[in-house]
């Protein structure tokens, strides 16, 4: 379609004639209209690793869950390489052709399952809330910070009871709210015991729908605890190089080496993602597939923390000779260790303080533990590139780095203890945010 237009437009002898014009348009427009699945209201089948459900038929639209692969959705509309769907009879959402499969036609809309109750359980990791759910179902899961809690929304589900039940021995979670939002939609509240969220996750399986509620950090050193490093890029990909050559990825690597070191004269147990010039996914895989590579490589069952160390770089034009330092995270739970990292490498560096920013990357697009990505500072800027090559810079990062996960860990040990007698009370916000630091969030 695209090239039907360019060709007649880029063409000097037709360019001024308005019936060509006319007659690209039509071919274009039959082109969508044939492109277009002649009844969209169908079932389809998520079939990538993360499928991105979103508000709108976009790219920039923004996500209203995330689904694994192997979940029915029905789909009533079609327009322009997304599907609208119906998670429930009065939501609807958008999800990108290619990140579904669309079932044969006789496949009919999947039935609201009817759930009798949930079971708690309590295992090594956390607690585990479970559901009797016949066939794998649509799910979104909200965190909160200001009243600790999880929301576990359930779409296509009917609870046969609601209401709040206590779980006063339980050390993770409290409370626990049922509610049935609409005929085909139900929601848990779950509110926690302690106001640093350690993580969740979700599993469906055997025709249950499974959500661990991690526990809360016990001891506020480093000892013990399980840091997952991501050195950013590495193998084919350089990330940013400097003016006079300095590959991000060295880099990177260099601080993850060092950082490690010092955390292992800790008691941590850091992780590495690569400990040399290596990619993480299979050879020849595209960007995409590296990057869900190291994000599947990055969910280690008793992690507890998730650092990606990258720097940063402009292309051209008036941010040439941007420097400084930058923090991102993307889970709420997320953004009090950012503020602290970012404190402390600016701190240590000594450069500027940019920004601590939500951003969508994907290698802290999952809600298992708090995933933060720094960029030190700016290979592009000549001053910095220069530092970069120093041993100097490289202590200074790391150091910077153990500082923040100390300093986070030892606010969420003190964040654990039972604060809340009712749902209704008031809770302190977030612990600790720094005044000094500039936070211009992005949500
Ligand atoms: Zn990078």
């Amino acid at each position: 379609m695209t090239a039907i237009l360019c060709k007649v437009y880029t063409h000097p002898r037709t360019q001024s004639t308005p019936w060509v014009r006319i007659a690209a348009v039509c071919l274009a427009l039959a082109g969508i209209a044939y492109a277009t699945p002649a009844d969209a209201a169908r079932a389809l089948l998520t079939t990538e690793p993360r499928t991105d459900i979103r508000i709108g038929p976009t790219r920039e639209h923004r996500r209203v869950t995330v689904l694994p692969p192997g979940i029915t959705i029905w789909a009533d509309d079609f327009s322009q390489g997304f599907y609208r769907v119906a998670l429930t009879s009065s939501l609807q959402a958008w999800v990108e052709q290619s990140h579904v499969r669309p079932l044969d036609r006789s496949v009919p809309r999947p039935p609201v399952q009817d759930v009798a109750d949930y079971a708690m359980s309590g295992i090594d990791a956390g607690t585990i809330l479970s559901l009797e759910i016949p066939s794998p179902i649509a799910y979104r899961v909200t965190q909160h910070l200001e009243v600790p809690a999880l929301t576990l929304d359930l779409y296509g589900v009917r609870l046969a009871e609601v209401g709040t039940r206590q779980f006063p021995e339980d050390p993770c979670v409290w409370a626990v709210e049922a509610v049935q939002v609409a005929d085909d939609w139900a929601r848990l509240n779950i509110h926690l015991t302690f106001k640093q969220h350690r993580g969740w996750r979700v599993v469906q399986s055997d025709g249950h729908l499974q959500m661990l509620v991690r526990r809360p950090y016990y001891g506020a050193s480093l000892a013990g605890k399980v840091i997952v490093i991501d050195p950013g890029h590495g193998g084919s990909d350089s990330g940013a190089v400097g003016p006079t050559g300095v590959r991000e990825k060295d880099v990177n690597l260099r601080i993850a080496l060092r950082l490690e070191r010092l955390l292992i004269e800790q008691g941590a147990i850091p992780r590495l993602l690569r400990r040399s010039d290596v990619a993480i996914g299979p050879p020849g895989c595209n960007q995409r597939q590296e990057l869900e590579a190291r994000l599947a490589a990055s969910e280690h069952p008793d992690s507890d923390f998730f650092l990606s160390i990258h720097n940063n770089a402009v292309g051209s034009g008036n941010r040439a000779s941007a420097y400084g330092t930058e923090t991102y995270y993307w889970t709420p739970m997320s953004a009090l260790p950012a503020r602290l990292m970012q404190k402390h490498l600016c701190a240590h560096l000594k450069t500027k303080n940019r920004l601590v920013a939500w951003q969508q990357f994907y290698v802290m697009r999952w809600g298992d533990v708090p995933r933060v990505l720094v960029e030190c500072a700016y290979v592009s800027n000549r001053a910095e590139e220069a530092r970069m090559r120093t041993d100097a810079f490289t202590e200074s990062a790391a150091r910077a780095l153990m500082a923040g996960l100390q300093e986070f860990f030892a606010i969420a040990a003190h964040d654990t203890a039972p604060a809340v007698a009712g749902i209704e009370e008031e809770v302190e916000g977030q612990a600790v945010t720094p005044a000094s630091l500039q936070d211009d969030e992005v949500q």
